[in-house]
């Protein structure tokens, strides 16, 4: 689950400041996906470094399956991040030189903590989670090889490495046409589903909204329910 509570982040611009997020709440429940859509510059990439534990807010609080991010320690929330949250950016950030399955293999050596999964189990996992996005038969490509769509199930499936129980996405479909955007849409939303996942989602794509549990308007750093889907 996610929390925000009041939310407040800024950020210095010469004498004055930015307000990226202006007080903005919400809650995301186990299974359910809620969209935010809003005008380039509105703060929904900041709004999802913050409940991501990425970037601490000034005020509020943001909490993670019950726990505030702002109480912990610097270690502890990395480890928080690391076990709860998955990460999934606009760009794929896969890395060049490592095939897809090795992409997501990486995850479970990374983190201070040594992972007790036995390589075989880690490679079995990935290997589900590859197929469980649709790009199975490419495990042994490297990025260069793949197509965008590829890639982005890749930077999907490796998010899923360490059994998250928050998904964060901004702006997947943002560097993909309509069809292959609206196939990615689709995936998030049944891991969302089947892993019992709460998904963060930042789109700016309106023909995705109709399938979301919930929309989230942001404009000038203000969270507001989408007028659209409220009338809906
Ligand atoms: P969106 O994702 O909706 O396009 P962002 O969260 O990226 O919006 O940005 C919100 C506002 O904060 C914008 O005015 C942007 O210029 C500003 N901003 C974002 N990141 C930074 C930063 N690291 N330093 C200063 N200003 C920033
Ligand atoms: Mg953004």
């Amino acid at each position: 689950m996610i929390e925000l509570r009041d939310v407040t982040l800024t950020y210095p611009d010469g004498d004055s400041v930015i307000t990226a997020i202006n007080a903005a709440s919400l809650i995301v429940l186990p299974g359910e996906i809620t969209a935010i859509t809003g005008p380039s510059g509105s703060g929904k990439s900041s709004l999802l470094a913050v409940a991501s534990t990425l970037i601490s807010p000034e005020q509020g609080s943001v909490l993670i399956n019950g726990t505030a991010a702002g109480g912990l320690a610097r270690r502890e929330t990395a480890a928080l991040r690391r076990d709860q949250i998955g990460i999934v950016f606009q760009q794929a950030n896969l890395l060049p030189s490592l095939t897809a399955l090795e992409q997501l293999e990486l995850m479970s050596h990374l983190g201070s903590t040594p992972s007790n999964r036995s390589r075989a189990q880690t490679r079995a996992k990935a290997i589900e989670l590859l197929a469980a996005v649709g790009v199975e038969k490419k495990a042994k490509k490297r990025p260069h090889a793949l197509s965008g769509g590829e890639r982005q199930r890749v930077n999907i499936a490796r998010a899923f490495m360490n059994d998250p129980s928050v998904l964060v996405v901004d702006e997947p479909t943002s560097a993909l046409d309509q069809e292959r955007g609206a196939a990615i849409i689709e995936l998030v939303i049944d891991l969302t589903r089947t892993r019992n996942v709460a998904t963060l989602l930042v789109t700016h794509d309106r023909s995705h909204l109709p399938l979301m549990d919930t929309v989230l308007s942001m404009v000038d750093g203000n969270l507001s329910v989408h007028e659209a889907a409220a009338a809906a």
